[in-house]
């Protein structure tokens, strides 16, 4: 079995190994997430995010690629927290693999039950792209954060082009590393704090970060050079933010936008603790985790206090997705809320269109794929100057991680206008290989998460998680490729509910079928779950796409 789980690379090109596409698709998106190139710890089959996983343990992850290779075109695979627990009769259309990862019961659903569970191997973190295996490497997020930024310096300087000014935040692991990369695309200085030497040098070789620095002096002479001459760039300042966000507030610098994406959703096996080293960090986590976490929780208090302090001297400063203000809070930081999440900041008028992280990833293994649904995607939206801009910037900037892959946020009615298209260039044989479309969970209609995704939703619905439930069963219904529900991603156990819905365009008719019904319904839900909250954005778009909802008040 240890030799199974090194190097796993998925393999490529046009010959099968399972008995469909839709089989063989699952298996390589499976394999991809577990690609060194792609996945942040793969000895232990950690995707991102903390201890997100894409199977269980390494038995479990070979008994899903040998049920998948044994799976009937009428079947369908259950995998329960990434393993596999039955396969049952189905029908064609119907999803090939359906995953519950990390769900508990509400009045259980807390880090300690959770791990609790994990020690007896019952259950493991899916996060959400990891264990619901359409994790494409940084480039996921890259775009949303780039957009994020873009948004807020839209907001505070009425202008898109960052140039000048200079981003502060934390984090350089697998989703949080685009941060550098997102920062510089969108013209700014952007000095990431990573307390992980490893984790910056891995950035810079994989091409999403410029300057390494140990020296907090050095990292902030060199901003300054940077910003003075206008020259978008990337630094990472190995340190951790605890300290480092005070030190730099102390010398009376304040930036123009300071955030955070450390993995402080976990406060045992993400964040890690200031006033020791890492490795410290490392042993007292093993040592004493009850010390460890109640340490790692005093340390977001000091992190979030200083991002409050520089909110206060002027700075734009909002949470990017990791919960941190939540523990800050429950340690004393009373006011660890008065900086928002980005979700409402600058990301829901999107949502309310069916916008969010749309991606999709060539099955054939060659980057000729993707840069001709690059062309295509070019072509069909011409006149939105934003997607052209960013697929030009893409293909210049991003390198590619594992399977050849395309983050774009497309809403609803682009989505699967697209994906028809490219259908059509499979069948034709112009595209060598089936093309996999899927989504973060982290999308418009699919996810309950009230210190995120639906912070502060109009009509104080952030905590009905019905949603994502509909949008998991109205995707399981029109025959998604595979379907996942989960619990506690970006946000950590207990502060979220989440879907996703992989779907393979394989060249058939019957694929093209499913894409007229899933990727109509998936963006679909996004404008629903916000027109009922009453976002107007919402309700007109539902009006003008004709959105059926039956009690849609105007
Ligand atoms: P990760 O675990 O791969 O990386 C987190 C990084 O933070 C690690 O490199 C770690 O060394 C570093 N770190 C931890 N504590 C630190 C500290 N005190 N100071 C400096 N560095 C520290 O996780 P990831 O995939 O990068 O995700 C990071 C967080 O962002 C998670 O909480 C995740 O749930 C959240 N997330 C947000 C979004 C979004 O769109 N906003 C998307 C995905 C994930």
């Amino acid at each position: 079995m240890e030799n199974v789980m090194q190097n796993i690379k998925a393999p490529t090109g046009s010959e099968l190994t399972c008995k469909g596409w839709t089989q063989e698709a699952a298996m390589r998106m499976l394999m991809n997430n577990l690609d060194p190139e792609v996945a942040e710890n793969p000895d232990e089959l950690v995707v991102y995010g903390g201890i997100g996983k894409a199977a269980r343990n390494w038995e479990s992850y070979a008994q899903i690629i040998e049920s998948l290779k044994k799976l009937e075109n009428d079947e369908t695979l259950l995998v329960q927290s990434g393993k596999p627990v039955a396969v049952f009769r189905t029908y064609e259309h119907s999803p090939r693999v359906l995953i519950a990862n990390s769900n508990l019961v509400p009045a259980w659903a807390n880090w300690e039950h959770f791990y609790e569970l994990e020690d007896k191997d019952l259950m493991m973190y899916g996060q959400m792209t990891a264990g619901s295996w359409i994790y494409i490497g940084a480039q996921g997020i890259l775009q949303g954060t780039y957009l994020s930024f873009v948004e807020a310096g839209k907001k505070v300087f009425g202008t898109a082009d960052l140039k000048g000014k200079l981003i502060l935040t934390g984090g350089m692991g697998g989703m949080s590393g685009a941060q550098p990369l997102a920062g510089k695309m969108a013209g700014a200085v952007i000095l990431v704090v990573e307390v992980d030497k490893k984790r910056i040098e891995r950035k810079i070789k994989e091409g999403y970060c410029d300057y390494l620095a140990e020296d907090l002096d050095e990292a902030l002479k060199l901003a300054k050079q940077l910003q003075g001459k206008n020259e978008p760039a990337s630094i990472g300042l190995v340190g951790n933010c605890a300290d480092v966000y005070r030190e730099i507030f102390d010398r009376g610098i304040v930036p123009d936008f300071v955030t955070d994406q450390t993995s402080a959703h976990d406060p045992l096996n993400g964040y890690i603790p200031n006033n020791m080293t890492l490795d410290e960090a490392l042993q007292l986590r093993k040592s004493d985790p009850k010390k460890y976490e109640q340490k790692a929780k005093q340390a977001m208090a000091d992190h979030v206090q200083a991002m409050l302090d520089f909110q206060t001297a002027g700075a734009e400063v909002f949470d990017y997705g990791n919960n941190i203000r939540k523990y800050a809070q429950e340690m004393g930081v009373a006011n660890a809320f008065d900086f928002p999440g980005f979700v409402p900041a600058y990301i829901r008028p999107l949502f309310c269109v069916g916008k969010g992280p749309f991606r999709w990833a060539a099955l054939s293994g060659d980057p000729e794929d993707i840069y001709k649904t690059d062309a295509l995607a070019k072509e069909m939206f011409a006149d939105d100057e934003g997607l052209v801009n960013w697929i030009d910037m893409a293909q210049k900037m991003v390198k590619w991680q594992g399977l050849p892959a395309r983050i774009c946020w497309l809403g609803y009615g682009d989505r699967h206008r697209f994906a028809l298209k490219v259908n059509e260039m499979v069948a034709s044989g112009e595209l060598k290989a089936p093309i996999v479309f899927g989504r973060d969970h982290l999308d418009s209609g699919s996810v309950a998460s009230p210190n995120r995704e639906t912070e502060g939703m109009k009509d104080g619905s952030d905590a009905v998680s019905d949603w994502p439930i509909l949008n998991a069963l109205v995707n399981t219904a029109g025959g998604a490729s595979w379907v996942s529900v989960h619990h506690g991603g970006g946000v950590g156990m207990g502060y979220s509910q989440h879907a996703g819905q992989v779907l393979v365009a394989d060249g058939t008719e019957m694929a093209s079928e499913k894409i007229n019904r899933v990727l109509i319904s998936d963006p679909g839900m996004g404008i629903v779950r916000h027109a009922d909250a009453g976002y107007d954005i919402a309700i007109k778009t539902a009006q003008e796409k004709n959105v059926h909802m039956p009690m849609l008040k105007t």
